[in-house]
């Protein structure tokens, strides 16, 4: 065989020149963090049109291309086409900004290439780390489980799994059919839906996840808790498990923990507690009260990547009793052994409290993160998104033609713009249409919801990078465009009689 043919068998992925690859790299960190220093002076978003669109729909590339090209195409095709969570007027749905440190140190974790399933290596330490600290950032004792996963929805499922075999220590032999009766857990109305979709997964159906009532402050009504607990008993059917919320998505509504513990105690059911982004709230003094009991939960589901500013993704599951955990998960085959040396040796597998084997590592940005900054520092954020919310109601309140649509317990703001004569539906027209307009012009980005019936702007604060001065643009470009609708509707209908 000819020397070239062997050169040919030996391919890899790395790069021809290292310095010209390095160069590239080095000009992608100089770009990324002068896009991050002037999110403030660019829209909040802007659509992909029908061009940028169609950069997605070629064949599978057979051809090599160079590294540069792909990178151009990146930053004319991919980049400028945002959804705007980085930005300092984005507040829809629940979303945090990441940081520079934070991109940073995925670099570092994508260049070390962590599979933090399995075996002796640092990473897993430091996820070990990241979930102790997760403890004590929500007042949980240190020999609880957990673990890092891609978010609150998988962290709500990791946790309900472990509550409905909790239950019945036969279910991962025999699966459902232990029972006789039908399994059932509860959830406010508010709740998110990930939470049905867990239990749709798990087995026990959408009718298995009972609606409980909220009060008018959006927060679970217990009376009706217990009252559905009876009428299931009588049923004969077998409730395992009580949701509560700490933060619910639609206005921020916090559930009676206190309440809601001694009822998940009097009928031997497992507490959970969503807190997606509310449960963060353990972190600001003034919170202390309202969330005293949010330890008593057997489970909580959180996210980093929300009220934490962690770069996608990041949420997090924590169970009280690690054996439960373990009784859910573990299955160590041969290939999979535990050994007292070796590369197969360190902590305890990761797989033993989830369904994942393989994982990346997602700790590293949330240590580095966590040590640049310190705790207190998220603290002060978190509190400061708060505020801004309160400010943002008051605004509100001060001006005639915008009304608060929900109590304000933490960051999330429900409102609308109602010039006093419009129908219902003719209001929920004019404040999508606001809304549409402030996302089109690239001025702000808050997002929506119904609060009984009435279509609203809501604007939920997780953003480290707002300021009060937003918070006032917003509420005069609201008044601008509402103005500027009901004005030309006004007309027509003036000059159309
Ligand atoms: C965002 C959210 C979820 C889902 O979390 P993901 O990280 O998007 O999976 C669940 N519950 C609540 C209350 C949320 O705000």
């Amino acid at each position: 065989m000819k020397r070239e043919n062997y050169r040919a068998l030996d391919e890899s992925l790395d790069p021809p020149r290292w310095d010209e690859l390095e160069d590239i790299g080095a000009e992608m960190v100089r770009d990324m963090m002068q896009f991050l220093q002037t999110i403030r002076e660019t829209p909040v978003w802007r659509q992909p049109d029908e061009s940028i669109r169609r950069q997605f729909e070629k064949p599978l590339p057979r051809e090599a291309q160079p590294f540069r090209e792909v990178y151009e195409d990146f930053k004319k095709h991919i980049l400028p086409y945002h959804l705007g969570n980085m930005h300092p007027r984005f507040w829809s749905w629940v979303m945090g900004n990441g940081s520079a440190q934070g991109m940073l140190a995925e670099m570092l974790a994508a260049g070390m290439n962590s599979n933090v399933g399995v075996g002796d290596q640092a990473a897993m330490y430091v996820d070990r780390q990241v979930i102790d600290w997760c403890k004590e950032m929500m007042g949980f004792p240190g020999e609880s489980s957990g673990s890092l996963v891609s978010g609150a929805s998988t962290a709500n499922l990791n946790a309900l799994v472990v509550a409905r075999n909790a239950a019945n220590r036969y279910i991962r032999q025999c699966g459902l059919q232990v029972y006789s009766g039908k399994l059932v857990m509860y959830a406010s109305t508010e709740t998110h839906s990930c939470i049905q979709k867990a239990g749709e997964i798990m087995g026990i159906g959408s009718e298995g996840v009972r609606k409980v009532n909220v009060n008018a402050a959006y927060e679970m009504d217990t009376a009706h808790l217990e009252e559905l607990i009876k009428e299931d008993l009588v049923l004969g059917n077998i409730p395992f498990c009580v949701v509560a919320n700490v933060g619910t998505v639609n206005t921020g509504a916090i559930d009676p923990l206190e309440e809601i513990f001694f009822i998940a105690l009097k009928y031997r059911l497992w507490f959970h507690i969503d807190g997606a982004f509310g449960a963060l709230l353990k972190l600001v003094p003034e919170y202390a009260s309202k969330l005293r009991c949010l330890e008593l939960a057997d489970s909580i589901a959180f996210d980093l990547h929300k009220w934490m500013y962690m770069p996608y993704e990041a949420g997090v599951v924590l169970i009280k009793d690690a054996q439960e955990h373990r009784n859910a998960y573990a299955l160590q085959p041969d290939y999979l052994a535990h050994h007292s040396r070796g590369i197969a040796a360190g902590p305890e597998l990761p797989s033993n409290f989830g369904f994942e084997l393989s994982r990346g590592f997602k700790a590293l940005k949330v240590w580095m993160t966590l040590k640049e900054q310190g705790i207190d520092k998220y603290s002060r954020l978190i509190r400061q998104n708060v505020h801004q919310a309160k400010y943002l109601a008051s605004l509100i309140r001060k001006t005639d033609r915008l009304e608060v649509m929900a109590p304000v317990s933490m960051n999330i703001v429900c409102f609308r713009y109602d010039p006093g004569w419009l129908n219902a539906s003719a209001l929920d027209e004019l404040n999508r249409e606001i809304l549409l307009q402030l996302q089109e012009q690239g001025i702000a980005a808050p997002s929506y919801t119904r609060l009984k019936e009435a279509y609203c702007l809501r604007v939920a604060v997780t953003n480290h990078r707002s300021r009060r001065e937003d918070f006032d643009l917003l509420v005069r470009e609201v008044l601008r465009i509402g103005e500027s609708l009901t004005e030309g509707v006004f007309s027509q209908e003036i000059t159309s009689h």
